[in-house]
């Protein structure tokens, strides 16, 4: 039995040394980064006392088991502190602390400087004194007191992480605590001393829980653990080949060599685990931006809908003033002086313009939302293209442009349409055609067409003005789009118009584009929807 104590605590003890130098190596972030790298080296020490203690080589030159009982209540009592600050600092009253501290500190004079806890050792065993169940109680009183504290830290929060770590830590040092009390300080007062060398192995096990849960497990990269398993291994091997040396200098060069490979392993982890966490910081940056991203689109939704909701108010005044506007115009209030006709008309066609603008605005916000309803009907498509040439005579007029509209007068052009929104379509490309043709002509018309068995409606407005430069094109019908030579030509657009009908027109299953030579040499635009037999 002996002669495998020494190998498997060995074992340990590296095991416990590795665990903190990697909780150390990723540079300490709190006080319980602090703490665990205590309790792993304590829990080393421990081992390496037991070690000590079995050596035949070294077993006088140090009481090993003064200083195995100082390593366990060490661990107890680091356990205590570790809980008062893992995962958060906990408030506890200072006089307990205290209390605590200056126990542990007189049970340790006692162990080491009297007999009042140990007594004699002779071979393998030691005398226990009256003391040792007061060190013993006291043990416990730091095991229980951290998971009164466990149990607080579980209380208080709800972040599940946290609790998930909590309960690694209490699992861990639980099940290690109430299986080491057994060989180590129940055995020991039966007079059996042989099991005592369990207590470091059962106490890796909660130094591993309280490593997992520091490392908040999502940190268990395969590649971290893949580098940790090879170096302590490979650490393992070479501290296991120091127990068969044949001479002294063989010891020396087989120190130096695990030295040396123990410092390698120790910044291959730390160079692997920075990767890791660099990654980590990238993926952390991702989800930051994607909150951004998600904040962004909701300030946008509450854009739209402020947008909705001021075009909504101002589109009824401004229906009143262009009412209004009208009645004086056609004389209903009496004659007007031509003077006050020109400034009338200046409100008239102002209002007009307006609420074209707020339609357009209102659209968008609509389209943004999702929240465009259409009301779909059968409806002739001449009769609506002549009521808008109807309704945009005046304008027409005071361009002086040649204006024409050509379509068959037998046929009808019947299509499904929301009758409104298509009203507004034909009115802005039209009302279009007129604003950026200087001078020449405009000529609208509507069309039949048969393509792949299929019959069609073709509305065009062909224009002989400015025309579009080949490079605005392609985002003729983009949002805000506003092509330089328009800008020069009518300094009042808002670059919505061919965005909404774009809109419109795919809601209705139809085709919207724009046909041009290039600047100067005019523009024609169509809209087809499928023909209603
Ligand atoms: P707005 O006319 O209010 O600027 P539109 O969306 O209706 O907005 O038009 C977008 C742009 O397309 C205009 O600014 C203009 O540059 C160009 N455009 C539209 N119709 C014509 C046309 N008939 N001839 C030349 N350019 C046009």
């Amino acid at each position: 039995m002996e002669n495998i104590i020494q190998p498997v605590l060995s074992i340990v003890a590296i095991i416990n040394i590795i665990l903190s130098l990697i909780i150390f190596s990723r540079g300490i972030r709190s006080f319980s980064d602090v703490i665990f790298g205590l309790i792993a080296l304590a829990s080393a020490l421990w081992s390496i006392a037991i070690i000590g203690f079995y050596s035949e080589f070294y077993k006088f030159s140090v009481n090993w088991i003064l200083i195995t009982h100082f390593s366990a209540i060490l661990i107890a009592f680091l356990f205590f502190v570790f809980s008062l600050y893992f995962p958060k600092k906990i408030s506890l009253n200072r006089f307990v602390i205290y209390l605590y501290t200056i126990a542990f500190l007189i049970v340790n004079y006692f162990v080491f400087f009297t007999d009042i806890i140990i007594g004699d050792v002779f071979g393998n065993s030691y005398e226990i004194s009256s003391g040792y169940l007061g060190y013993a109680l006291l043990i416990m009183l730091y095991f229980l007191s951290g998971f009164f504290l466990l149990f607080k830290q579980y209380k208080s929060t709800k972040d599940t992480a946290q609790r998930k770590q909590i309960q690694y830590v209490f699992i861990g040092s639980f099940l290690s605590s109430t299986l080491a009390i057994i060989p180590d300080l129940i055995f020991p007062y039966l007079t059996i001393f042989s099991y005592t060398w369990l207590g470091p192995i059962f106490t890796l096990m909660m130094v591993i829980s309280l490593f997992i849960a520091m490392l908040r497990y999502k940190l268990f990269s395969i590649k971290v653990i893949f580098t940790e398993i090879i170096s302590v291994l490979i650490v393992i091997a070479l501290l296991l080949e120091i127990f068969f040396v044949e001479s002294t200098t063989e010891l020396i060069l087989k120190v130096i060599v695990l030295i040396i490979l123990t410092i390698f392993s120790f910044l291959l982890v730390k160079s692997v685990y920075k990767e890791v966490t660099q990654r980590e910081k990238i993926e952390k940056l991702a989800t930051d931006l994607q909150k951004a991203n998600d904040r962004l689109t909701e300030l946008d939704k509450q854009k739209s809908e402020f947008v909705s909701f001021a075009t909504h108010q101002l589109r009824a005044p401004l229906t009143a003033m262009k009412g209004y506007a009208s009645l004086i115009l056609e004389g209903d209030l009496g004659k007007l002086s031509t003077q006050i006709r020109n400034a009338i008309t200046r409100i008239y066609d102002s209002s007009n313009t307006l609420t074209n603008i707020v339609d357009d605005y209102l659209n968008i916000s609509r389209i943004e939302l999702g929240t465009i309803k259409y009301s779909f009907e059968t409806i002739n498509l001449k009769d609506l293209v002549e009521n808008v040439i109807a309704e945009l005579k005046p304008n027409i007029e005071k361009s002086q442009i040649a204006f024409s509209f050509h379509s068959d007068p037998n046929k009808k052009f019947m299509v499904h349409a929301d009758k409104d929104k298509f009203k507004q379509i034909v009115a802005n490309l039209i009302d279009n055609s007129i604003k950026y043709t200087p001078s020449g002509s405009v000529a609208v018309s509507l069309e039949k067409k048969s393509e792949h068995g299929e019959n069609k409606i073709v509305f065009s407005v062909k224009d002989t003005g400015i025309g579009i430069d080949p490079l605005v094109m392609p985002k003729l019908f983009a949002k805000f789009s506003r092509a330089e030579n328009g800008n020069r030509q009518n300094i009042h657009g808002t670059g919505l118009g061919l965005f909404v009908a774009k809109e419109i027109v795919s809601s209705h299953k139809g085709k919207i584009w724009a046909e041009s030579k290039g600047e100067g040499k005019g523009s024609a635009f169509f809209v087809e929807l499928e023909e209603v037999i």
